[in-house]
């Protein structure tokens, strides 16, 4: 990528009422059969065209394809009983009904590789496909087999990474593992977490990138936040380790986030995707505000790894909301790539 501050969302945008309920968060087809199917492709394909239009110079999916970002993984899974479901507390914040895993976990076949491939032939600008990370993938599910978190996420990364491969001969250019569980769960990450991370990426040409968050603008994740008081030093956990792993790019939310800026320092020599729009609101940043949230993070990353983003996904806003977001976007890099080339 020769761009300077190449843009690029976390990954999901808004469906089109046609295909699925608008502002709600892991709702239910409109659509079924290969009426779906079309219709999931169209959704893709205007949802490149969008972010093309706007500007954006790493194209996603906008996760048209998938209901939710870890489960529609995990339906393509066996081993994985989704009529014998439980509930959990996802996040240790709320809870949730999830599928139950009651033997081997084992891919049937590619998951999203199809769909990757569509979405290869829609665009020649450099594309970005993401998957649940193991530890997240972990924390949505009930185990009645393995019975050692740590197990299961070994199985998983396995997975991921012949999922991954195969992504990969699909062009896609940047693999991304979300891992809000990273935010949690530091124990478990310090033990397995981050190396059931670097097995999923094992080998991959493709740049590999880890999306750590605190979750979409939904009420649960929005009452957590308050409880984290004013300064958000949770990444001061997994930076540091990240900072030595094998992972190429660290996402991380910034813009109206408590999140202290000089953690990012933590990752330094990594390439910094970072969250300059505010999934939890609805009101359109301006260009400036924009370049002023990466022109902070300027002094603690070098300009030619620092990649504008949104903070999380924006599946839950209107679908005009999130798409005047990433126009902001693009017009606040471009303003600081001016300021840069002065
Ligand atoms: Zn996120």
């Amino acid at each position: 990528m020769t761009t300077l501050l190449p843009t690029s969302t976390v990954g999901s945008l808004p469906k089109p009422a046609w295909l699925a309920k608008p502002e709600v968060l892991w709702s239910p087809w409109e659509l079924e059969g290969d009426v779906l199917v079309e219709g999931k492709h169209d959704a893709l394909r205007s949802a490149v065209q969008e972010q093309e239009r706007r500007g954006l110079d790493i194209i996603s999916d906008g996760e048209q394809t998938r209901q939710h970002f870890v489960t529609t993984f995990i339906e393509n899974l066996d081993g994985v009983d989704f009529e014998n479901r439980e509930t959990v507390r996802i996040r240790n914040r709320y809870d949730a009904s999830v599928p139950t895993v009651v033997g081997a976990v084992s891919r049937r076949g590619p998951v999203f590789v199809e769909d990757a491939a569509f979405l290869r032939a829609q665009t020649d600008r450099p594309i970005k496909w993401a998957l649940p990370g193991p530890m997240t993938m972990i924390d949505t599910l009930s185990d009645r087999y393995y019975g050692s978190r740590e197990k299961l996420a070994w199985e998983f990364a396995t997975i991921l990474n012949d999922e991954a491969r195969e992504l990969e001969a699909a062009g896609v250019d940047i693999i991304q593992f979300d891992e809000p569980a990273f935010n949690v769960f530091f124990d478990e990450m310090k033990d397995w977490g981050i190396a059931a991370l670097e097995r999923a990426a094992e080998g991959l040409r493709a740049e590999t990138a880890v999306h750590i968050c605190y979750g979409y603008g939904i009420k649960a994740n929005t009452d957590w936040k308050a409880t984290l008081g004013s300064e958000w030093r949770q990444y001061e956990e997994s930076f540091p380790l990240l900072q030595r792993s094998s992972i190429d790019i660290v996402s991380l939310e910034s813009h109206h986030s408590n999140v202290p800026i000089d953690l990012v320092e933590l990752v330094r020599g990594k390439k910094v995707m970072l969250g300059a729009l505010d999934v939890a609101s609805e009101r359109i940043e301006t260009p400036e505000e924009v370049a002023d949230t990466l022109r902070r993070a300027l002094q603690f990353v070098d300009a030619d790894k620092l990649i504008p983003s949104s903070n999380c996904g924006m599946a839950p806003l209107p679908r005009r909301v999130a798409f005047d977001k990433v126009s902001a976007l693009t017009a606040g890099a471009a303003l600081l790539r001016e300021e840069l080339a002065d």
